[in-house]
């Protein structure tokens, strides 16, 4: 019993370290040097994404990408590794713009997507003003029809319309008794 639990608590923390200290991280792998336990590629080039690095070292160079990492406080190191690969894989795809090519495309995409938005507003702004005005005539439509039914209870309208018609006969008959006056 004893002999079975020791030998299992001796041997799964010793295959671990052994492991990661055997293989040599990703980018000494390629570059064949000797991966140290300082290598200051080693914590963001593991073995097991060797494209990682070999795309960052085809566009800057894994000696450029070295003296980056040394100029920089550890805790920005994964960032930058993060944004190497990045650019790296960008340059990769477009030589020329790398990364701005992507984002020039997408705000072009942004700003068409934009304009169709605006578009899509002011057709359903145009619309609903329409609808508006149309149920506004409705409403009219509906009040004018019960108001003639009731039209004899209210003379009024017809009277107004009369005595405006008084009025410009009178204006006119002025107009003729002054040109005859003149002349
Ligand atoms: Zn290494």
């Amino acid at each position: 019993m004893n002999s079975t639990i020791t030998s299992k608590t001796s041997s799964s923390p010793l295959t671990s370290p052994a492991a990661t200290i055997l293989s040599p991280c990703a980018a000494c792998k390629i570059l064949r040097r000797r991966c140290s336990e300082k290598c200051i590629l080693a914590p963001y080039f593991p073995p097991s994404e060797p494209l990682k690095f070999t795309t960052a070292h085809r566009v800057f160079g894994a000696s450029n990408i070295i003296k980056l990492l040394q100029e920089l406080p550890e805790s920005q190191r994964g960032d930058a590794v993060s944004s190497i690969v990045y650019e790296a894989n960008a340059r990769m795809r477009d030589p020329v713009y790398g990364c701005a090519g992507a984002i020039c495309l997408l705000q072009k995409q942004v700003a068409e997507l934009q304009a169709q938005l605006a578009r899509s507003q002011a057709e359903l702004l145009a619309v609903e003003t329409q609808r508006a005005h149309l149920l506004a005539v409705l409403c009219m439509e509906m009040a004018s029809s019960s108001s003639q039914q009731l039209q004899w209870a209210d003379p009024n309208p017809l009277q107004s319309h009369d005595f405006l018609l008084d009025q410009v006969d009178a204006a006119h008959g002025a107009m003729i008794w002054e040109e005859t006056l003149w002349s």
